[in-house]
């Protein structure tokens, strides 16, 4: 037997039990309402999807539960946008650093500069991305995101959750603003309303930890899809991903993500996590009641739990 497969077996015999540890810590969190449609998420909800090279699939608890992307599709868009424009014109525009602030905050546009976003995972720096990708419409660009999207998790049926992208639509008044403050600064270039509504559709893409566990072994492989054997992502640009994803992955609580868990990360406000064990595994989970940094409570403490079991941090 591989390694690999004694530590599935492993994960397998032990995750039911983590899981329903770990899903205790969600009465201490809450579901995201500043986008009204995210409120109706299950506030005990706990599943995690993990997938490895060969295609082997271990699961628990919730883990078929649908929820929106939000900004773990940030990492992909940034992907997207380089395969697109290449490096120097992505960082020209965003910057490589963590903020230290809220993931909607505006404060250092104006106060460091030359105003362009700290990094690509903030909103101001997503939202510049955004606008960076190829397509004569937003309409195009959205399709090519989200066909993009689907080659990645090996699923021609994701699509939006149209609920959630008109409720955030009708809400963002943060992020309007800060579109609005890029376009002033010269950052953003085009329609602001039609850079948001790129924006909206790929934080509104629906899926289950399935499908973030494919995406996830897509960047775990260096970009090769690993069950179809092609490239998908050059190699570069998954690098430049994973280490956005160490810096400024999991919000404000980045590094002690990276001192707790030791793997790349992106979490959404939708409770989502995307991880990956380097060479090994593709990881999705899923539990919408947030800490006070923002990140899944329980889901974290899941991951928290694997790693030191398993030993699989970077670090
Ligand atoms: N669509 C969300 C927003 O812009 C994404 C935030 C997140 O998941 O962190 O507020």
């Amino acid at each position: 037997m591989t390694t690999t497969g004694h530590e599935l077996d492993l994960i397998k015999q032990h995750l039911p039990a983590w899981l329903e540890t770990s899903r205790q810590r969600a009465g201490h969190g809450m579901v995201a309402s500043y986008i009204p449609e995210l409120s109706k998420a299950p506030k005990e909800a706990l599943g995690i999807t993990l997938i490895g090279a060969d295609g082997e699939c271990v699961t628990a608890g919730d883990c078929g539960i649908p929820f929106t992307m939000q900004s773990i599709s940030k990492v992909f868009t940034l992907i997207l946008a380089l395969m697109d424009n290449g490096e120097d014109a992505v960082f020209d525009k965003v910057g490589m650093e963590p903020t230290g602030d809220n993931f909607n905050s505006m404060l250092k546009l104006e106060l460091v500069q030359p105003g362009i976003p700290f990094n690509p995972l903030i909103n101001a720096g997503a939202i510049v991305i955004s606008s960076l990708i190829q397509g004569a419409s937003p309409a195009e660009k959205s399709a090519r995101a989200l066909e993009f999207f689907r080659r990645l998790a090996g699923n021609s049926d994701l699509d939006y959750d149209l609920d959630v992208y008109r409720s955030e639509a009708a809400t963002a008044n943060l992020n309007r603003s800060m579109g609005y403050f890029l376009k002033d600064n010269g950052v953003l270039v085009g329609d602001v309303e039609e850079v948001l509504e790129v924006y909206f559709r790929h934080c509104s893409i629906s899926v289950t930890c399935a499908d973030l566990a494919r995406m996830g072994l897509v960047l775990a492989m260096g970009g090769v899809d690993p069950v179809s054997g092609e490239r998908l992502i050059p190699r570069r640009y998954v690098q430049i991903a994973k280490t956005f994803m160490i810096t400024c992955g999991m919000y404000n609580a980045s590094g002690e993500f990276a001192i707790g868990v030791g793997l790349p990360a992106k979490s959404g406000v939708s409770g989502g996590i995307l991880t990956m064990v380097p060479g090994k595994y593709g990881i999705g989970v899923v539990g919408p009641a947030l800490g006070s940094k923002g990140n899944s409570i329980a889901g974290v403490h899941l991951l928290e739990t694997l790693s030191h079991h398993m030993d699989w941090s970077l670090f």
